[in-house]
Parts: structure tokens; C-alpha cells; sequence
């Protein structure tokens, strides 16, 4: 999925003269490099990209619109030449410079050149998908259901989570993809922790089992979440997922440009908090997906992300009750310019 003018349209939204982009998955973004090692400057008229020697083949295969430059023994020295005189104010990504790299950066750059804190633009951008993009990430959604469905067909009752998970994410290589995460399969009491890791546990007869997975397919990620009964529940397991079966579809339909992350949370955890769970909702409703499984816009308590058409984002409301199960359900879903389309394809029905 490459796109030559999303530079351009990180650009339009700096505040600053130009803006050092050290985060490797935004350094993709911007310039298609998927190689490890790689930073980018850009501002109006300004398209540097340097990397060394390892990836400079790969450099000229995937990055567009970029100057590729090699860099010297020393990676970040390549910053310290290129700067005409004259003061410039540059941006720098607060949230993944390391202090060290902070300061050497400082050391290198003329005096003329300002460093100014300047995270998230690319992050912002990135929310915002393409056509393509939408695509991608429907693509790994439709890999993964097709991969869970093939599964659940081998059934859950006696076999570990560990070998659910390990089935789940050989089904996903299979198809071509890698697992956006590792998986979460939780049975029973483990279902209480939203991300618990799947262990030897047998999964028994008659509990409630947490399925979340993703597959990465082409870079970008899907992110599902299902629990399943096997067999008959205690009513009040039953009653817990009922609660939260409701409070997920009601924020699904409350999905559209407009609303803040904050009013969408809410929207699921008036439900629950009304049903007398709100203390076992303890984690924000979603969040964006795309080039990573957490991104931009968070819909949670706090946030004033405002949904727009484009995003992609999980609806995920759960309930965990400590020492007896949880149940969450997440679908991947797309804002269009009245709703939202889900991505995810699965039923959500309680029995397998
Ligand atoms: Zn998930
Ligand atoms: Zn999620």
C-alpha cells in the first residue's frame, strides 16, 4: 500500500519548519521503507530519507519520493549535514526519541536548527485511511475469521488454550498471514483478566471462553475478539454475556463521524455500569487499527479523539468478574460518512 502524498498531507498539518520522523512504522508510512533501520525529514520542499548501507537495495526498491541518502558509520551524523544556514524549527517525534538520541541529535544540528517537541502528526494522518488501507485491513479481517472458523471446527472442550492459540495462529500463517498479537485464549476464572496468555489449562464444559486475535496481512492488522460457551452456563456467566453482547451492539450503532472517543466509551459503559459491572469494565472501549494493532483515534474515558470518516476502530466492551469469568466481544468496524461497516464477520452467538 504505498501513497506519495500522505508526506504531503503531513505536511499541511505541522506547526513547525520541518519534522525528523524517527518511528519506524511512521518512517513506512511515509516513504514505504519496511526495512529497521530508517529516519525521514520532511517539510515543504523537503523529502530526505537516510538509512544505512544493510537497506539501501531495499531503500531503492520501496521508498518513493524520498532523496535516499546512506548514512555515515554513525546513523543519526547524516542529520548534521544538509542544513542551509538560517534558523528552522524542527519537529521531532517526543514519543520515539530516546533522551540519548535526543541529545545527540542536539549535538549534531547547526545552532540554527531548533528541536521542538512534535509527536503524533503522523499519527493523526495515519488515522485517516486510504482506499487501499481499508482494503488491506478488510483483507486480514476476512483471513482471521476464516482462520478461527477453521479452529472452532476441531472444537474447544478438552483440548489447552495453549493448543487452541497455537491451532489459531498456524491457521493464520497457513493463509498467508502472521499474528497481528500474540492471541488470548481464555477459559473459566483466566477469562477475568482482558489479557490473559493462554496456558495448559483444559478448557472444560460448561465455562466461557475468550478468543482474541488478529492477523497482519500486506503490514496492516485486524483485531477480533469472540467468547464462546461450552455447554450450558450459570445463569449469571449467561446474564454477563448478554449484558455485554447489548452494550457492543449499542456503541457499534453509535459509531459515525462526530462523536469524541469519550461519548462512544460511554455509550457501552452506561449499560454496564447500569447492570451494576461498571467496576469490572476497567479498559476503554477501543481503539484505531491499521499499520499497528493500537493506533489512533482511542475511544476510551478521556478521549477527545473525534471520530471521523475513515477511521478504523474496535468495539470492545467486556466484563471480568475476579474469580468467576469474563466475556468480551470486539468487532473492527469503519467510520462512513453516516455509520460505521463492520470488518468483522463472525456471528456472536454464544454457542459454538
Ligand atoms: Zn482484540
Ligand atoms: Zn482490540
Amino acid at each position: 500500500v504505498g501513497s506519495t502524498d500522505r508526506p504531503d498531507r503531513v505536511v499541511g498539518r505541522l506547526e513547525v519548519d520541518a519534522l525528523l520522523v524517527t518511528n519506524l512504522v511512521n518512517v513506512r508510512y511515509l516513504t514505504g521503507f519496511t526495512g529497521s533501520n530508517g529516519l525521514c525529514v520532511l517539510g515543504p520542499g523537503l523529502r530526505r530519507f537516510v538509512t544505512d548501507f544493510r537497506y539501501l537495495e531495499r531503500a531503492a526498491d520501496e521508498v518513493e519520493g524520498f532523496e535516499i541518502e546512506r548514512a555515515p558509520q554513525e546513523f543519526l551524523a547524516a542529520l548534521g549535514a544538509g542544513w542551509d544556514a538560517g534558523p528552522l524549527r524542527l519537529g521531532f517525534e517526543d514519543d520515539a526519541l530516546t533522551v540519548r538520541q535526543h541529545r545527540r541529535i542536539a549535538e549534531l544540528l547547526p545552532d540554527a536548527v531548533e528541536l521542538v517537541p512534535a509527536g503524533g502528526a503522523v499519527e493523526a494522518e495515519r488515522a485517516l485511511k486510504d482506499d487501499g488501507e481499508l482494503a488491506a485491513i478488510a483483507a486480514a479481517a476476512a483471513l482471521a475469521d476464516a482462520a478461527l472458523s477453521a479452529t472452532l471446527e476441531r472444537g474447544l472442550t478438552g483440548r489447552t488454550e495453549r493448543a487452541v492459540a497455537l491451532d489459531l495462529e498456524g491457521e493464520l500463517r497457513a493463509r498467508g498471514a502472521e499474528p497481528a498479537f500474540g492471541s488470548i485464549v481464555a477459559s473459566g476464572v483466566r477469562g477475568a483478566s482482558p489479557h490473559a496468555t493462554p496456558t495448559d489449562a483444559v478448557i472444560e464444559t460448561g465455562v466461557l471462553v475468550t478468543i482474541d486475535w488478529g492477523a497482519r496481512l500486506g503490514g496492516y492488522c485486524s483485531d477480533c475478539t469472540r467468547t464462546f460457551a461450552t455447554g450450558a452456563l450459570p445463569g449469571d456467566l449467561r446474564a454477563i454475556y448478554d449484558l455485554v453482547q447489548h452494550a457492543q451492539a449499542e456503541a457499534a450503532a453509535a459509531v459515525r463521524p462526530g462523536p469524541t472517543g469519550a461519548q462512544l466509551d460511554a455509550v457501552a459503559r452506561e449499560i454496564i455500569t447500569t447492570a451494576g459491572h461498571g467496576e469490572h469494565f476497567g479498559h476503554g472501549l477501543g481503539h484505531g487499527v491499521g499499520l499497528e494493532v493500537h493506533e489512533a483515534p482511542r475511544a476510551g474515558r478521556g478521549s477527545d479523539a473525534v471520530l471521523a470518516e475513515t477511521n478504523v476502530v474496535t468495539v470492545e466492551p467486556g466484563v471480568y468478574v475476579p474469580g468467576t469469568g469474563g466475556v468480551r466481544i470486539e468487532d473492527l468496524v469503519v467510520v462512513t460518512a453516516t455509520g460505521s461497516r463492520s470488518l468483522s464477520g463472525l456471528a456472536k452467538d454464544l454457542e459454538l
